[in-house]
């Protein structure tokens, strides 16, 4: 497929590709939609198996951050930046002096961070070339690590499920399964256990799941086993499309929330959930602590306050919730219902106010 072709079959605003052949930066930068404000979405530095890929992920992931900024109620707009190759060999100061140079020309419609490959040690260096990145370390005025701000997000999440399918927010004595305890995953089970929440483990890291067990007294499961764990809410907390027509029949849960994103193989995947009257929540909606974290630099940073909107996951997944209910469609739909309606609306109205991009 052709570049025009790959970027026309969605709605892009933009994509620009930046090289710097003596550092071995090759990068691909797309701003989805600025609608509601500049377009944030991290940096992803990853060995892609070819241009294609690199193109193909970098649309589809900054798609996903216009969803998740919009319903999340932030004045962001959907973003990406991905930069091939292997983050373990290739990271230098040159490298990512040029790629902020690049980042840069964009003149701040789009605003970059970390993301799967790059840390926040990286965003210092690419500051020194431009100043639209975010998630910078507490010590230079930013945020610090977003993840956990976005475990904070995906308890709130599980207490609107709570709420809605057993009448009270409060988790005690529920029984949840982790998949991944990684930086949120760990996050969430250390603030599930304090909250009374038996908790069930898997990850592929062996240290990770000791940790689990012995610090917050965790059960571990083999790696397939988690999906068949007897339990309240599943939390996929580790890679892309666990949840498929593979495992969807495996689950033996009553909801479904957790932070990784684009948990969905396929958008079908939600309707064969629903079929199963497994209650699944939407991650863009239950993940986005992370960028509203990020979102809350845009003022001088303070953590309450960051916290605080973090909270606010809360009533967003009880909107979904309501309107998926009142519509009998699917909770992922229903978002992205909430999501576009708001882009409409309030970029319409940033439009007419010349404040739009
Ligand atoms: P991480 O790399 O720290 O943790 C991922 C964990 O999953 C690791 O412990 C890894 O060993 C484990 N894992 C990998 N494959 C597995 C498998 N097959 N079965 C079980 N465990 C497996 O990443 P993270 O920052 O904790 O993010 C977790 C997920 O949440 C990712 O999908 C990420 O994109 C998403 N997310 C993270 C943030 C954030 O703030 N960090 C924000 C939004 C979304």
């Amino acid at each position: 497929m052709g570049v025009f072709e790959a970027v026309g079959t969605d709605t892009h605003e933009q994509v620009i590709f930046g090289v710097d052949h003596p550092s071995g930066l090759r990068t691909i930068i797309a701003i989805h939609n600025t609608a509601l404000g500049p377009a944030l979405g991290g940096t992803r530095f990853f060995p892609y198996r070819s241009e294609e890929d690199a193109l193909t992920d970098v649309l589809r992931l900054s798609r996903g951050m216009t969803y998740k900024s919009a319903a999340a109620g932030l004045d962001l707009g959907g973003g990406k930046a991905v930069i091939i190759g292997d983050p373990q060999t290739m990271k230098s100061e040159r490298l990512f002096r040029a790629y902020a140079t690049v980042v840069d020309s964009l003149g701040g419609r789009y605003i970059t961070a970390e993301d799967v490959g790059t840390t926040m040690e990286d965003m210092v260096v690419i500051r020194r070339g431009t100043k639209h990145v975010a998630g910078l370390p507490s010590a230079h005025g930013g945020s610090g690590d977003p993840s956990p701000a976005t475990a904070r997000g995906v308890q709130r999440a599980m207490e609107a499920v709570a709420e809605t399918i057993w009448g009270s927010r409060d988790l005690a004595g529920k029984r949840m399964a982790v998949q991944g305890i990684g930086k949120v995953g760990m996050s969430l089970v250390e603030r599930l256990t304090a909250a009374g929440v038996e908790i069930v483990v898997a990850d592929v890291n062996p240290a990770a799941v000791d940790h689990a067990v012995d610090t917050f007294g965790a059960k571990a499961v083999e790696l397939d086993d988690i999906y068949g764990v007897d339990c309240d809410i599943f939390a996929p907390c580790a890679l892309g499309a666990t949840l498929n027509e593979h495992t969807i029949p495996m689950l033996r849960c009553t909801a479904v929330a957790g932070s990784a994103n684009n948990q969905l193989a396929v958008a079908e995947d939600a309707e064969r959930m629903r079929e199963r009257e497994i209650l699944y929540t939407p991650d863009f909606v239950v993940n986005a602590g992370g960028v509203i974290n990020i979102a809350a630099e845009s003022q001088r940073y303070s953590a309450e306050r960051a916290a605080s909107m973090v909270d606010g996951i809360y009533d967003n997944v009880k909107a979904v919730l309501l309107r998926a209910a009142a519509a009998g469609i699917n909770a992922h739909r229903a978002a992205e219902g909430i999501a576009e309606e708001r882009i409409e609306a309030i970029g319409m109205l940033r439009l007419r106010a010349g404040t739009a991009g």
